[in-house]
């Protein structure tokens, strides 16, 4: 068991799971890592492509041609996007663009306006 963290105390490295809670045998110390554990549950956040956090709502503009699937139309670079919806997956943005309908656009190929 080397992925015990040692005593935050006494830094002992012989500390031991017990439970939920971790047990120091040299200071007798108890502690848990519940804490730290929701801490490092990092909320997801998607991109632009200048590094902008985007948010549902937002209006973003294409910063490349993309080629719409199964089809020979291209979005043009500058277009405008308004009412972005994040969603999961490689494609993250869910939105409608003109003359288009509704697409799936992935954050790195867009900024924000
Ligand atoms: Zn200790």
């Amino acid at each position: 068991m080397s992925n015990l963290p040692n005593c935050p105390k006494c830094n002992s490295q012989y500390t031991y799971e017990d439970g939920h809670l971790f047990v120091c045998p040299e200071c007798a110390h108890e502690w848990s890592l519940t804490a730290e554990e929701e801490h490092a549950e990092e909320q997801r956040m998607i991109k632009d492509a200048n590094g902008n956090v985007l948010n549902d709502g937002d209006t973003v503009s294409v910063i490349k041609d993309l080629k719409v699937k199964g089809s020979s139309s291209v979005i043009k670079i500058g277009t405008k996007v308004k009412n972005i919806r994040l969603i999961e997956g490689d494609h993250d943005i869910d939105c409608k663009i003109d003359g288009f309908g509704a697409m799936q656009l992935k954050s790195e190929f867009v900024k924000k306006i």
